[in-house]
């Protein structure tokens, strides 16, 4: 079996089909977490990018509690799978309200959960989620690799039927996975996935503990933690700059990286930037993930479109691919890639 893309989807492909006693290849166009699993802020949180209540709003109920259910079980897997390595901690998270709306919006949340049985705290503007965590994703991702074949450096350069082709010759593989995520559309323009950048910076340590927990705010726009070292990471605002925020381009950007360095001000901090990266994410038009046969594809299935919250579910989406390649067993029909229209290149 042959896995392209060597990020968190990847890897946890690799990991789940070496624990089924399957012979897979995993091949890299750049090294391991060169994509957005080393680039990204390290939230290993519950749910979509939206809240609660919002998913509710846009799903359903019924379909807002699976998702909800499934990054928890994600969590509990992976946190499994680590066994403490890459700095994961489940420490809790927040939902920090930036408008009066959203201070609503995050209590309705807070009570929807609690009804569900998913834990929330929410006071004066906060959303606690006492389940949520982080980790260094990078690591992460090696941790996951160790032992499984993986070839850096090999990029594949276009699919046929029973293999591939790639930088250093063809492949035969009778079931290849994209685990390719933002980049999927370059190898597959029919693929419902849009490129999405989104921009972070690191300071040198403060000083001083300047939040307890990975915070997110602003409709999920604005992130930001602190490393046990005192180095604090922040990210988002791209919803200043829609429509620059698109494509392929992993550079930063100086309007969106004006934007983070005046949320520091506010914030108080002192300590100077040292870092400025950006990545891609690969956005769904459902804005849930794609998993599953590519529709008129023999042998060809994807695992990805996480809408910016790739941590959240590429282990248990892995798992569940391989759980339908090797016992035939379907995954929930809201993560179906089949649910959406691929587009006929035109
Ligand atoms: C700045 C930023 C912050 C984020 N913060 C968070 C967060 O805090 N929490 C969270 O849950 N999510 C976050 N995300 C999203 C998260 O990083 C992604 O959802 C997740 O990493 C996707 O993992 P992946 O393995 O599917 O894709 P990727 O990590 O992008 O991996 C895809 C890999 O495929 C390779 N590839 C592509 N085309 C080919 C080819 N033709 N041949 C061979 N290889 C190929 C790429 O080089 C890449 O390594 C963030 C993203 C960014 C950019």
């Amino acid at each position: 079996m042959l896995i392209v893309g060597g990020g968190m989807t990847g890897v946890s492909l690799l990991r789940e089909l070496a624990a089924r006693d399957i012979d897979a290849l995993l091949l890299e166009r750049r090294h391991l977490a060169a994509g957005a699993s080393g680039r990204n802020a390290g939230f290993l949180l519950e749910g979509t990018a939206a809240n609660y209540a919002a998913a509710v709003r846009q799903h359903g109920r019924a379909v807002a509690r699976e998702v909800w259910a499934f990054t928890a079980e994600n969590h509990a897997r992976l946190a499994e799978a680590l066994a403490g390595a890459a700095g994961h901690r489940r420490l809790g998270a927040y939902t920090l309200a930036a408008s009066a709306e959203e201070e609503l919006e995050l209590e309705a949340a807070a009570s929807l959960m609690q009804e569900d049985g998913f834990p929330a705290e929410y006071r004066a503007g906060r959303l606690l989620n006492p389940r949520d965590g982080e980790l260094d994703p990078a690591a992460a991702v090696d941790a996951l690799a160790q032992g499984g074949q993986v070839i850096e450096g090999c990029e594949v350069t276009s699919l046929g039927a029973g293999g591939v082709e790639t930088s250093r010759g063809d492949l035969q593989a009778a079931t290849v996975v994209l685990a390719t995520n933002a980049y999927t559309p370059q190898l597959l323009a029919a693929a419902p996935i849009r490129p999405v950048r989104a921009q972070m910076l690191a300071t040198a340590p403060a000083g001083e503990l300047l939040v307890d927990r990975p915070t997110y705010s602003d409709w999920g726009y604005r992130y930001w933690r602190q490393l046990a070292d005192g180095r604090l990471l922040l990210g988002g605002f791209r919803n200043l700059a829609p429509e620059e925020e698109v494509g392929y381009v992993e550079e930063p950007s100086d309007r969106i990286q004006n934007h983070l360095e005046r949320h520091l001000q506010a914030m108080g901090v002192e300590a100077p930037v040292t870092h400025r990266w950006a990545g891609i994410m690969g956005f769904t038009p459902d804005s849930l993930p794609l998993v599953g046969p590519v529709p008129g594809r023999s042998g060809l299935f994807v695992c990805g479109g996480y809408t910016g919250h790739g941590l959240g579910f590429a282990f248990n989406a892995a798992r569940r691919l391989v759980g339908l390649l090797l016992d035939g067993q379907e995954p929930p029909s809201w993560m179906a890639a089949a649910r959406l229209a691929w587009r006929t290149p035109g």
